[in-house]
């Protein structure tokens, strides 16, 4: 957070940062600082070998939902030192307070001129739109606080910023390595609980891990299995973490389906 006397004062002694100091004044009026969101994701993908028949890898990935507790802030101070950087190495820089139903038009006059952009849309529903071309009040070192000061209201919920192709977030490695494995499923639990019914259903787990400190998780249906159990299994995995079943049949169900699966296996032996 930005102290508010420390920009008034700023008003007061240096005229160049007026305008956009009264812009962050405005800010502090439309702007309510936003609390961050209080549920926390926690996922697993499970991606299938292309390589090899029956082999899967899972690993535990974050939700990247702005409304979630660990993903919004986490979101919130990637965006902001990418935006730092983005507007910081920009020549001029141009802001805009606007509402929903005036972004198209200003979206359109900024691409005829070339321009880049980034939207920040605040808890109290107001836009502040930075551009590199003329649309808007042309601001000065005041850029960062004016940023700082938008990022703080954000609107933790469905993608409140959003930018021109130039000024976009770069993408996240997604591991394993797409070339050998295909996402088959998002399961939404964490990959130890995952890993562990995995186990329980007699599978072997194997860990490997990697440099950047994700661990992804090997394992081979065994050769034994029919198709019958495979998609047991496979129906079990996918429905952890599901509160509300339409089928009714629940993570326990299945689970105790598996079982029986396994004892008829056993009695044809
Ligand atoms: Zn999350």
């Amino acid at each position: 957070m930005i102290n508010v006397q420390e920009v008034r004062s700023r008003v007061c002694t240096d005229n160049s940062l007026t305008a956009g100091a009264n812009l962050v004044t405005g800010l502090f009026v439309q702007g309510v600082p936003s609390s961050p969101p209080k549920e926390r994701c926690r996922m697993t993908i499970l991606s299938k070998s292309i390589v090899n028949e029956g082999e899967f890898a899972m690993v535990g990935v974050d939700c990247g939902r702005w409304n979630c507790k660990k993903c919004g802030p986490r979101l919130k101070e990637k965006w902001l030192r990418h935006l730092s950087a983005k507007l910081n190495e920009s020549l001029e820089i141009y802001v805009s307070q606007i509402v929903r139903a005036q972004w198209e038009t200003l979206r359109k006059r900024i691409v005829r001129m070339g321009g880049n952009y980034a939207h920040i849309r605040l808890v109290s529903g107001v836009w502040v739109v930075f551009a590199d071309v003329p649309e808007g009040t042309l601001v000065a070192d005041d850029v960062l606080i004016i940023l700082q000061t938008a990022m703080d209201s954000v609107a933790y919920d469905r993608k409140p910023i959003a930018s021109s192709r130039g000024w976009r977030l770069p993408k996240n490695n997604m591991v394993p390595d797409k070339k050998k494995w295909e996402r088959v499923s998002k399961i939404l639990a964490p990959v130890e609980e995952v890993k562990k019914a995995a186990v329980s259903a007699g599978v072997i787990v194997s860990p490997m891990y990697y440099y950047n400190g994700t661990t992804i998780f090997y394992y081979k249906i065994p050769v034994t299995w029919d198709e019958a159990k495979v998609e047991a299994f496979n129906l079990m995995l996918r429905s952890l973490g599901d509160k509300e079943q339409e089928t009714g049949v629940g993570v326990l169900g299945l689970g105790r389906r598996l079982v029986e699966l396994a004892k008829e296996e056993d009695n044809q032996k």
